[in-house]
């Protein structure tokens, strides 16, 4: 029978009535540490009293009211945004697909303007993931979600992550733009190697291409700096940013140089609820928190004890975990049994993580997590490794 819900996700037979800090409570009276917050989406845990006032203050005020106003909520976040990174303009909109979607039409609007409508092809990488519209399936590198969707949106071409020369040598006359995240996130926790972004910059540079960084799952704090490619001492033309922006209410945006941004005008583009005052008040209550020298330093110390905690583990035992991979608190479990079998497993022991490719399972904990959470989180994994390696012998 046809479901009310249509059937597009495998669901855990798992519900939530209540989420706490880095806790959400089950339907069915358990507690659960949340690893997987909604895959980075609840960046500063459920229901953080900051968010909340802001929600609350917020929706006794004003909802919605069309960008055919001025919406001071969305000035002030695009202000802010723009002065902590290398941007000089945002457009908002309500999801991850719809700010990658908007670079990708920001892409074309910039050459076209300059005179060159044939450059229209952006590159990208194998692994990679951009959303799920028509758009954003052909930009991302999985050929699982184009399946049954032909003809696929021309203009879209991969390479290896992290090689250079594959780039180079994918470049054409019609070449617009390279696509990268600088962590991969749903292929499973890939780092884009050291002088990989840099590199990526020079060839743009060099072939008049625009660099887009996709920091949907990477961007605000997750990695201990606001975004990530602030690592790599680089910076893009545009990226685009939604999960944790938010901090679970839905909103997305794609920032950009004025030279790049100058490309939209009166029309070019539009969103009936994108960069609403609720979403905007939201997004500036996490920006309070997350773009604070003192916090991010509080991510990165938190995130260098749990990468320690699961090292130790995957040392310990080889036969379940192969590898620990990511930056800050963006960390995949190279999984050697099936990735699935050891989140039953950390679920049934109380700890929420998700599924990546290449059999990785993902740790993306709220920001806000301290010695404790580390310490439960560490000690659910070892006790499901052993359980785990205890079944295989
Ligand atoms: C989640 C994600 C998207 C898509 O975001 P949606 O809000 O699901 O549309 C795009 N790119 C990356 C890197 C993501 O992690």
């Amino acid at each position: 029978m046809q479901p009310a819900v249509m059937a597009t996700y495998d669901r855990f037979d798992l519900a939530f009535e209540k989420g706490e800090g880095p806790y959400l409570f089950a339907t069915n009276g358990r507690r659960y540490l949340d690893f997987g917050g909604g895959v980075a989406v609840t960046a500063l845990g459920h229901c953080h009293p900051h968010l909340v006032a802001a929600l609350e203050r917020q929706g006794k005020l004003l909802w919605h009211c069309s960008n055919l106003y001025r919406i001071p909520e969305q000035e002030r976040l695009a202000a802010r945004l723009t002065a902590a990174t290398f941007a000089d303009a945002a457009f908002f909109c309500n999801s991850g697909a719809e700010a990658v979607e908007c670079g990708i039409k920001l892409v074309r609007k910039f050459h076209d303007l300059n005179g060159a409508p044939d450059r229209y092809r952006i590159i990208g990488c194998e692994g990679s993931f951009h959303g799920r519209t028509l758009a954003t399936i052909a930009a991302g590198a999985s050929p699982k979600y184009r399946e049954g969707y032909a003809p696929d949106v021309d203009g879209f071409d991969h390479v290896p992550f992290g090689h250079i020369a594959a780039v180079e040598a994918a470049i054409t006359p019609q070449t617009a733009a390279i696509l990268v995240e600088p962590v991969q996130g749903e292929g499973g926790i890939n780092v884009a190697p050291a002088g990989y972004l840099k590199g990526l910059r020079a060839l743009a540079d060099r072939h008049g291409l625009l660099l887009f960084f996709d920091e949907i799952q990477c961007g605000m704090g997750r990695t201990g700096r606001l975004f990530a490619y602030e690592w790599d001492d680089v910076a893009p033309d545009l990226m685009a940013v939604a999960k944790g922006l938010g901090g679970g209410f839905p909103i997305g945006g794609c920032l950009a140089t004025a030279a790049v941004a100058s490309a939209f005008s009166f029309g070019s583009h539009g969103s009936t609820f994108g960069g609403n005052p609720l979403g905007c008040a939201v997004a500036n209550a996490v920006l309070d928190l997350v773009n604070d020298e003192g916090f991010l330093a509080d991510v990165r110390a938190v995130a260098t004890s749990l990468q320690q905690g699961l090292q130790q583990i995957a040392t310990k035992h080889p036969g379940v975990l192969a590898a620990v991979r990511g930056k800050g608190l963006m960390l995949g479990l190279k999984s050697v049994v099936p990735n699935r079998m050891l989140i039953d497993r950390l679920q049934q022991n109380g700890l929420l993580a998700i599924p990546a490719a290449d059999n990785v399972v993902r740790l993306l904990p709220p920001l806000i997590i301290g010695a404790a959470e580390v310490n439960e989180a560490v000690r659910i994994i070892e006790q499901s490794c052993t359980e785990l390696a205890a079944k295989a012998a």
